[in-house]
């Protein structure tokens, strides 16, 4: 399947010429009706213009414009286009019920300085879908301010300190398992706590005997993502929030992974203290390219004097509104109310599915994840034979002997039409492929990405060279990644 360069013919992925280098003087995509009125001198009406010199701008025809960004659009990859399998992301497909819904006037044109009394239906959304959100997570109070994941995570962390320290006893120390999502560790150490490393057992879970003996009561709380990022749940759960909450330690789940769990088990119930989830991965609302995201956090009892300010509430006429003043709170935590947009896309997609459909989805995704471990059993090296919840971990062992990595295996899938899946940890697996379909994915997707593995495994073994190449059906190949995010080139220059 290696890609075929045509030279005389035309290739929308290839690099047909920037706008600017099209250009040429007289050009238009725009035409006027001939001026009806009388002229009037702008400049001696509004005086002089503040617009500077905007330098040569392309002289462009209609066709051509649409035809460049048109083209430009085709050179990303997207959801809508086909399987997007990054471990931990969960990115599902985002119905468009949302959309539709988001869209509606009195939504999209709500403005966060309108008074309480008129924006009743912007406040029943934000009280509707906290209700739904503690009733899934089995909480007892909920903040949807945070605007990400790792944003909900730093809340958490400071409600935790904020508790200690009301206890009169400030504590210095997070523990973190090795198996943990990168922005644990850095939240911890944000917030200023030393962190502690965990080890996971052989199975890849919590190592229940570690955690005992490194348990004090200088230990704040232990950050635990559940199902971890193998995909595996923590069995002893139960036993893990009872050795934290006996020496006066708090239990934090990253729930960024809810989607395994929805309708199915409630972390409420299984001992956890205070979590945050990602709306923008378990409940829909679309994500990737920077935003918007929304990673609300949800508290038990003891911890709820410590949410965020304003915090919504029923006032004693019924009606909805803020309460701005509570002493103990850690204080506002985002501009406004949070990503209010990220609220209704949730709600609509939490209320359209309802409960049978909630727990539905999370079966499917879990399905979904198994189906392709079965597919790829024995194909790629699966280190941990743990079940799978939705996500499910093989490494690049096998085909690491003919020098190929996961990194050249994921390049590789760019040219069979996926998107790759995720490379970069968990760290507990050198070298891991980790996969999540979701629940949005159709068989025969799953059979087409399942065949494509396969195919890319034979590859390694016949020519690995086409793999360590890889990708070849792209406008640039490999990129360096780091100088890409950090010194992005986003204007042309002649020449350039
Ligand atoms: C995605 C993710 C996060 C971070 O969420 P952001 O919204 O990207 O900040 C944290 N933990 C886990 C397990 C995740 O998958």
């Amino acid at each position: 399947m290696k890609h075929v360069t045509r030279k005389a013919t035309r290739n929308v992925n290839q690099n047909e010429g920037l706008i600017f280098e099209k250009s040429s003087s007289g050009k238009a995509a725009w035409k006027l009706p001939p001026l009806d009125v009388p002229a009037v001198d702008t400049a001696a009406l509004l005086g002089p213009s503040e617009r500077k010199d905007l330098g040569n701008m392309p002289e462009i025809s209609e066709i051509e414009i649409i035809r460049h960004f048109t083209r430009l659009s085709t050179w990303n990859y997207a959801i809508d286009l086909g399987m997007y399998p990054l471990g931990s992301c969960t990115m599902k497909y985002n119905p468009r019920v949302n959309e539709l819904v988001v869209r509606l006037d009195g939504l999209a044109n709500g403005h966060p300085y309108q008074p309480e009394p008129i924006s009743q239906g912007a406040l029943r959304i934000i009280k509707t879908l906290s209700e739904c959100l503690t009733e899934i997570t089995g909480m007892d109070a909920i903040t949807l301010q945070p605007a990400a994941g790792a944003h909900g995570e730093l809340t958490g962390l400071l409600m935790v300190r904020a508790y200690h320290e009301s206890n009169g006893d400030p504590r210095k120390k997070i523990l973190i398992p090795d198996s943990a999502h990168g922005t644990n560790p850095a939240t911890a150490a944000m917030v200023g706590y030393k962190v502690e490393n965990l080890k996971s057992n052989a199975e890849g879970m919590v190592d229940v005997a570690a955690l005992t003996a490194q348990m004090n009561e200088d230990v704040a709380a232990l950050m635990l993502t559940n199902p971890n990022t193998l995909g595996v749940f923590e069995q002893e759960i139960h036993k893990i929030a009872e050795i934290m909450h006996a020496k006066g330690g708090l239990l934090y789940m990253d729930g960024a992974n809810m989607n395994a769990l929805v309708g199915k088990v409630r972390p409420g119930d299984f001992g956890v203290d205070v979590m945050h989830l990602n709306l923008h991965k378990t409940f829909s609302t679309p994500h990737g390219g920077g935003g918007p995201g929304s990673g609300p956090v949800a508290v038990k009892q003891k911890l709820e004097q410590f949410l965020p300010t304003p915090v919504p509430i029923t006032k004693p006429d019924g009606t909805l509104g803020f309460e701005y003043s509570r002493p103990q709170s850690v204080g506002r935590v985002r501009a406004f109310h949070g990503n209010f947009g990220m609220f209704v896309r949730a709600l609509a997609y939490i209320l359209a599915n309802g409960p049978d459909g909630l727990r539905q989805t999370t079966e499917d995704a879990v399905l979904n994840a198994n189906y392709i471990r079965k597919g790829l059993e024995g194909v790629y090296d699966l280190p941990y034979s743990t079940p799978s919840m939705h996500e499910v971990v093989f490494s690049d062992k096998l085909q690491a002997r003919k020098g190929v990595k996961t990194m050249d295996i994921a390049k590789r899938l760019i040219d069979y039409g996926f998107h790759p899946y995720t490379t970069a940890f968990p760290l507990i697996v050198p070298g891991a492929l980790m996969i999540e379909p979701t629940e949005s994915e159709p068989k025969e997707e799953l059979d087409l990405f399942i065949e494509a593995m396969k195919s890319i495994a034979e590859e390694v073994e016949e020519d690995p060279q086409t793999v360590l190449d890889a990708p070849h059906s792209t406008r640039v190949s490999r990129l360096d990644e780091t100088a890409a995010a950090r010194k992005p080139v986003l204007r042309w220059k002649p020449g350039s």
